[in-house]
């Protein structure tokens, strides 16, 4: 008889949470904004809060700009980003240089934060991390192309930190793209404190090739032929290497989208595991529940939460040990959309 082996996946967090993410200040109801409001967000305050340990940074009061002060705008040519400046209309002030000086001191304190993630504020000249108004020298209309100062610095200095701004994690399918890859980013760095072992990168690397998969089935093979070169029964040759390209590739993958096309194919995958096991009724009732899925008539945690179910009832020690199962805490109902 099989026995019921624990929930796969997902280890619940404790009641602190552990996982830092970044965010702007205002977002997190500081009352930093240029004329003393703040843009608190419910869902970044009242939902992630419970499961990621926020960071407030405000560029622009950090910088020693207070409150009250002007608004600002950037002005330069928006497809140089190097051009930009941050500059106040009504005076004609320049705080550029003050922004950057600030900022690679800031960036270097956050480096020993271990950020996860981090959410930046829409728009501002400062915050915003895409299509931000830039205006050029002379002209009335701004193009939205750019990115605020400090947001630019950060992507720059921390390129597989997932990142994301508030109105766009109200789009389902980003939201949960984004809080998955900040579990991953998470659950990587957690191994690479404990010290990065060749085991423990294929371990940690199978444990992944689903959800890695359910995004691109591409870089899902190269990363594969990346750990089979990499880690070798004689140790890494460059360690430090090792673990940033793995981290910097393992990132890019996650950030591809995953199609309800990729995740009927997992989900196959996931079937075939249990090929002589399943009832023929269970085998159907999957395939049925996959294909209901792909034809958007019901969410992802359905097929999802039915492949959980034989897991258990199975005992399927590889599945049982999928991130893909279990990528982030069921309360967050990441995976509920049609
Ligand atoms: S958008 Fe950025 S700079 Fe502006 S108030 Fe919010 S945190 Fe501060």
């Amino acid at each position: 008889m099989s026995t019921i082996p624990p929930e796969p996946g997902f280890a619940p967090e404790p009641d602190v949470p552990s996982i830092r993410v970044g965010a702007s200040a205002c977002l997190l109801g500081e009352p930093v904004r240029y004329d003393g409001s703040h843009r608190r967000d419910r869902y970044v305050t009242d939902v992630l809060a419970r499961h990621f340990a926020f960071v407030p940074v405000c560029p622009e009061t950090e910088c020693g700009l207070g409150v009250p002060r002007p608004s600002m705008r950037l002005v330069g040519d928006p497809d140089e980003p190097d051009s930009w400046r941050l500059t106040v209309p009504s005076t004609g002030a320049d705080h550029t240089e003050r922004m950057l000086a600030w900022a690679r001191t800031r960036l270097d304190g956050l480096a020993g934060e271990n950020l996860c993630g981090f959410i930046f504020k829409s728009k501002s000249p400062s915050s915003g991390m895409e299509r931000v108004a830039v205006f050029r020298p002379g002209l009335p209309q701004p193009v939205k192309r750019g990115k605020g100062l400090f947001a630019r610095e950060f992507l720059r200095r921390f390129p597989t930190v997932p990142a994301e701004e508030e109105g766009r994690l109200n789009d389902p399918a980003l939201r949960e793209n984004f809080v998955e890859r900040v579990f991953a980013l998470h659950r990587w760095r957690s191994l690479l404190a404990a010290g990065l072992t060749p085991g423990g990168l294929v371990d940690f690397h199978t444990r992944h090739k689903l959800l890695v998969r359910a995004h691109s089935p591409q870089l899902y093979r190269e990363l594969g032929a990346f750990v089979a070169r990499a880690a070798t029964p004689a140790g890494f040759a460059e360690p430090a290497t090792v673990a940033a390209d793995y981290e910097a590739a393992l990132m890019r993958a996650l950030a591809v989208r995953a199609t309800p096309k990729k995740h009927a194919d997992v989900l196959l995958h996931v079937l075939g595991h249990f090929k002589k096991r399943l009832e023929a009724d269970e085998k159907r009732e999957f395939l049925e529940t996959v294909e209901a899925y792909k034809l958007g008539h019901v969410p992802l945690i359905v097929p999802v939460t039915l492949a959980n179910h034989y897991v258990r009832k199975y005992a399927e020690p590889y599945l049982a040990r999928q991130h893909y199962l279990r990528p982030h805490p069921a309360e967050l109902a990441l995976r509920n959309h049609a």
